[in-house]
């Protein structure tokens, strides 16, 4: 059976990554797309031709080629939307932060597994070979007992994302809800850890305005005892970006990893000297719709489910809580 898809939110990255990814998977076509404006709706679907343009949610969720929501509006619509998806009985793959709070994304949970609809949370970088093959590594003992990891992401936005990510605190803005949460996704995936408490600082370094950092770097404590550092920013044109994680028999370390597009360079560096792994830039969206179909199918489990959305966004809200309070602060889900 062909699984339809209605895009909620005539956003930017259904645009430039969703399409293709939903479409370069078997069985899979986006078949409606809703904004909050219909005439954009309209202009949106005729520029991805995607066939229908939605008048109204409920029109969307109550489309029967519609089969499951991708939903990529801005964070604090996410939380309504994923409700009255799955009480249409629609699958969700909704975008992160997975909502504004924990009470929120619990909420988003609970009603999916009650409606029976499968949850899943758009953190693609988990789907890296670069990220699957270091979390092999580990796992494997390659490095010995981890004992702390650095993720450098910082970034300068583009001109064209310089919009409520950088102004309004009320849409989920910031680049703690905005990059940290895949941070964490990632090095829980990599770890195979959970965070216990974060203490970080923020920054405002004159992109964002009002109560919204635009810098941030944090501590993370993991229940196996790692402690990772994690910088991100919107305002750094030149840090470039990686990933680390050093163990008591060698070093994992990773650069050009926390941006799909780019070609990874992996070192695993110990007793024996250093071994480049030869691993090449994957199509990450692509791997996390397929695992989403799976999951719907009954024949596997997302790339990342609603409850690690909820571990990513709990990381981050305590991340943000940290450096509000200036004191460390707990994460539990
Ligand atoms: P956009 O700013 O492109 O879109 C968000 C919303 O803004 C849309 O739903 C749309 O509302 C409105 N909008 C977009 N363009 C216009 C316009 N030209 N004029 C008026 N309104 C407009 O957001 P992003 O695509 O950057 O992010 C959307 C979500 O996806 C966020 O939750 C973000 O965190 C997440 N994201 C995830 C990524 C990942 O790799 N997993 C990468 C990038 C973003 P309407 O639908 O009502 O028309």
């Amino acid at each position: 059976m062909t699984i339809g898809f209605g895009f909620i939110g005539a956003s930017g990255i259904a645009k430039h990554k969703m399409l293709a990814a939903i479409r370069n998977t078997p069985d899979c076509e986006v078949v409606s797309v809703y904004s909050s404006n219909l005439e954009r709706g309209r202009a949106y679907a005729a520029e991805t031709q995607i066939p229908h343009a939605a008048s109204s949610l409920e029109d969307l969720l109550a489309n029967p080629a519609v089969h499951a929501v991708y939903i990529s509006t801005t964070n604090e619509l996410h939380h309504a939307q994923t409700l009255a998806a799955a009480q249409a009985g629609k699958h969700v793959l909704c975008e992160k932060p997975l909502a504004m709070s924990q009470l929120e994304a619990q909420t988003m949970l609970a009603a999916c597994r009650e409606a029976g609809v499968v949850l899943a949370t758009n953190h693609h970088l988990r789907n890296a070979h670069a990220h699957r093959a270091m979390r092999d590594l580990i796992a494997n003992g390659a490095i010995g007992k981890p004992i702390a990891a650095r993720v450098f992401h910082a970034v300068y936005l583009r001109e064209s994302l310089q919009g409520w990510r950088l102004d309004k605190p009320e849409a989920g803005g910031g680049v703690v809800l905005d990059i940290v949460v895949h941070d964490v996704d990632t090095l829980r995936f990599v770890l195979q850890a959970e965070p216990t408490e974060v203490i970080s600082l923020s920054q405002q370094f004159g992109m964002s305005a009002g109560s919204v950092e635009d810098g941030s770097m944090a501590v993370f404590r993991f229940a196996n005892g790692v402690i990772a550092q994690v910088h991100t920013a919107f305002t750094v044109p030149y840090a470039g970006n990686g990933f680390e994680v050093h163990g008591t028999d060698g070093s994992l370390i990773a650069k050009n990893v926390m941006h799909p597009a780019a070609q990874p360079e992996v070192l695993l560096r110990t007793a024996n000297g250093e071994q480049r792994l030869e691993l090449a830039a994957n199509e990450v969206y692509s791997l996390g719709v397929a695992r989403f179909i799976a999951a719907i199918q009954g024949t596997g489990k997302p790339a990342a489910s609603g409850e690690d959305g909820l571990w990513s966004l709990a990381s981050a809200l305590a991340c943000l809580e940290s450096a509000h309070t200036g004191q460390k602060v707990a994460i539990s889900v």
